[in-house]
């Protein structure tokens, strides 16, 4: 695909609202484009999300992994949301950071490798990820779509993301006994109980000063308490209190022995404790061929010393790392434009992202 078919294929995305996924035309958009150019593409459909894959052969060698799925950062965002505009040199419009562009540039790239006969590239643009990925990477990899090597297009302004956290959600619901509030010593106070808790939580998991420690890549193990409900009146001493607890998790340390750590924090105080695994974190393999490749084709593409970035979310590579899979992330835009109202892109940085894949994929297969 020529630059200019590159700016009108990723306008034309931008331009169709992708923020209500069931109702989205975006796969079909994406499918049909790719038939255009002698693409045989499928849309695989769970629980009303639409993922379109396509294969350049039957063997996996390298996947391409977009989604299509965007965030709408208000409502006041919306009438405008989906007029796209190039400006000089940028192209603007509701998902070209997060990830429209990297989703036109995998689909450019993936019609070149088919036409230059690249074996084992397989495409996944899924629509399912920023609400966790169950129905789109989740499935597809479920489905076979996985490779030993991975390409997030996700933005990073063309840097190499050194990985990501694993994330866990924790729910812990502390029981006390009801009483009048005038005598607190007759009851047991859940809110006290879940302070209790809170104070362990902290001790071990304090909230760091900066991003991420000077020793380590990805810092340590966060805690983000985001919600908490408890008591019904200020003059009784409330018998519940449940609290909604963000952890995330740096690929070295056991998932598992955090789980472990809270539960037995959650005993200490008499609470349930559950648990919703969003996933392990993954990181950039520096002795892999994954790294080797994408820091050569980085700097043959954009004539420059590949630079590196450290983001702190969770992405779909946690799809991934199960199967073994070797994985990077390099993308075009900005990843701090990513779910606002000034998501924009360098044209350039999309163009180089397309040329990017494209050269990866021919030095992993040969
Ligand atoms: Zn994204």
């Amino acid at each position: 695909m020529h630059n200019d078919d590159l700016v009108t294929f990723t306008t034309r995305l931008l331009e169709l609202q992708s923020f209500d996924r069931e109702n989205s035309r975006v796969p079909e958009l994406i499918a049909d484009t790719l038939r255009t150019y002698g693409a045989e593409p499928a849309i695989l459909e769970r629980n009303g999300i639409r993922n379109v894959v396509a294969c350049t052969s039957d063997e996996r060698c390298l996947v391409l992994n977009g989604h299509w799925d965007t965030v709408l950062p208000s409502e006041v965002f919306e009438r405008e949301v989906l007029s796209a505009k190039v400006e000089g040199e940028t192209l603007w419009g509701l998902g070209a950071c997060d990830m429209k562009s990297g989703v036109a540039a995998q689909c450019a790239a993936f019609i070149t490798c088919l036409r230059r006969g690249i074996p084992g590239v397989v495409l996944s643009v899924v629509g399912d990820e920023e609400l966790g990925g169950l129905n789109g990477t989740g499935f597809l990899v479920e489905e076979g779509y996985s490779a030993p090597y991975v390409i997030l297009g996700e933005p990073t302004s063309l840097r190499l993301s050194l990985g990501q956290k694993g994330g866990l959600q924790v729910r812990v619901r502390s029981r006390g006994r009801l009483a009048h509030g005038a005598y607190p010593h007759r009851g047991e106070n859940a809110i006290l109980n879940m302070v209790r808790f809170f104070d362990k939580l902290l001790a071990k998991y304090p909230i760091p000063e900066s991003g991420a420690a000077s020793s380590e890549v990805f810092g340590q193990t966060t805690a983000s308490i985001g919600v908490i409900r408890g008591g019904e009146s200020v003059n009784v001493v409330p018998d519940r209190c449940e609290a909604n607890i963000d952890m995330r998790i740096p690929p070295h340390v056991a998932v598992e022995e955090v789980q472990d750590t809270l539960r037995q924090m959650a005993e200490d105080i008499g609470a349930r404790i559950e648990f919703n695994f969003l996933g392990y974190g993954w990181q950039l393999d520096k002795a892999g061929r994954i790294f080797e490749v994408s820091k050569a084709a980085v700097e043959e593409v954009t004539g420059e010393l590949a630079d590196f970035v450290q983001k702190m979310g969770t992405n779909d590579g946690k799809y991934y790392v199960f199967h073994g899979a070797q994985i990077t992330n390099v993308g075009p835009g900005d990843n701090k434009l990513s779910h606002t109202a000034h998501e924009r892109v360098p044209l350039r940085q999309l163009f180089q992202a397309r040329d990017i894949y494209v050269r990866m994929a021919e030095m992993l297969a040969a």
